[in-house]
């Protein structure tokens, strides 16, 4: 059995959404493929998504003080080494600084980096061609190209630059999958294609200038999921899926003793929240400007906490995450949420206050009080022994009536 996983680079589903053509080339890949409407993300950055979708170990990494610097007490292979043996990770373009590519190559055993897109995909075809039980990692940041003045897109506006980048890394997929039939592979794969995080074009006013690392909104950690298994028919997943499952996933998807229903099973055995962080506990924002923040998700609101306290959202109807339903509560002493007849913010917009009643007040304070014990017990299971200061910094008791 092998394993594919590629990795779409800067793609959210709310981005996706916006772009039919795009949305419609991914839903209907020329393969059965599962797909997933409410997968999430563990963090908003490239290197810690790709950390924690290999190790399927939140904690794993969480020493590190950036994911430029990762420190791992455990050994660096990649856990799916110990079932298959043949490893290979190509990534184009090589954009990667310095210390970014040494993070890579501590993340895998045998990369290799290519600024030729046709030697990239050409590498791909004698790869699949002559290997069997593999795993190989595909990364084509042609999705975040725009940022580079020199990529090869025949484009006639910095928009449509953009598209294209986003449009050939969909491309790329369609590629491998061609590729997958070619080598008469399709029987005897598993194929992962996630998208690791979305952009914020800073509407959260959340950095000095374009970082990565933004806080974890909604429209940055809802990103898409598709996985192919041959005994697997296609499907819609409505579950929440966290990118920490996603190891889980491909080990089960390697094991002997699959049978159809295995997948469902290991849906069923998932709980409904997905947790994720901007940075690692012991990382500074300081530089970025940015706060260490978390967040918990149901799939239908999210609730975020930073140093300036917490905030949630109705994600499902409010993706961008700029109407905090918490503007129309105090908090108690005791951490309780007390409904007020009038917007306590004065950064929210008004229309909301029509909407809102005590009765479905109610509804926010049940929702918050699960989500907020979820978060709280997932940020001490994963950063707790990593840095033990980390909830004097993190303010559970006060609501953040900012805007951003
Ligand atoms: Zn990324």
């Amino acid at each position: 059995m092998n394993t594919i996983i590629i990795h779409l680079e800067s793609i959210s589903m709310m981005q996706l959404q916006q772009f039919p053509n795009l949305y419609f080339m991914l839903y209907n890949l020329p393969i059965k493929r599962c797909w997933f409407n409410k997968f999430y993300s563990t963090c908003t950055s490239t290197i810690m998504a790709i950390a924690d979708m290999l190790s399927g170990d939140l904690s794993r990494y969480e020493k590190s003080i950036s994911p430029s610097y990762l420190t791992d007490s455990k050994p660096h292979n990649l856990l799916l080494n110990e079932v298959t043996p043949i490893n290979k990770a190509f990534f184009y373009p090589n954009f990667w600084n310095e210390d970014d590519a040494l993070a890579l190559r501590h993340l895998f055993s045998d990369l290799t980096f290519f600024n030729d897109y046709s030697l990239f995909r050409k590498e791909i075809e004698i790869f699949m061609r002559k290997n069997d039980n593999f795993t190989l990692f595909i990364y084509d940041g042609s999705s975040s190209l725009a940022m580079l003045e020199d990529a090869e897109f025949n484009s006639r506006s910095y928009l449509e630059h953009w598209y294209n980048g986003k449009l050939r890394t969909i491309e790329t997929v369609y590629f491998v999958i061609e590729t997958l039939f070619t080598c008469k592979l399709q029987d005897k794969v598993q194929l992962l294609i996630y998208g690791d995080h979305g952009n914020d074009f800073l509407t959260h006013k959340s950095g000095g200038g374009h970082t990565h690392c933004f806080e974890p909104y909604n429209n940055l950690i809802h990103v898409p999921l598709i996985y192919y298994h041959p005994l697997l028919e296609s499907h819609q997943v409505e579950n929440v899926l966290s990118m920490e499952s996603l190891h889980a996933l491909l080990i089960n998807g390697l094991s002997c003793n699959i049978n159809d229903n295995f997948f469902t099973q290991f849906l069923d055995k998932q709980e409904s929240f997905a947790f994720a962080r901007n940075l690692y506990s012991n990382q500074s924002g300081v530089d970025m400007k940015l706060k260490k923040a978390y967040s918990i998700t149901d799939g239908i609101y999210n609730l975020i906490v930073s140093c300036e306290g917490v905030k949630m959202y109705a994600s499902n109807f409010d993706p961008t995450n700029h109407c905090n339903l918490l503007s129309y509560f105090l908090m108690q002493p005791n951490g309780m949420l007390e409904y007020q007849h009038f917007c306590v913010s004065e950064n929210m917009p008004k229309q909301f206050t029509f909407v809102i009643n005590q009765k479905r007040a109610l509804e926010i304070i049940d929702a918050y009080t699960i989500l907020q014990s979820k978060l709280h017990e997932a940020i001490k299971t994963v950063s707790e022994e990593a840095n033990m200061y980390l909830f004097d910094d993190l303010d559970f008791k006060r609501i953040n009536y900012n805007s951003s």
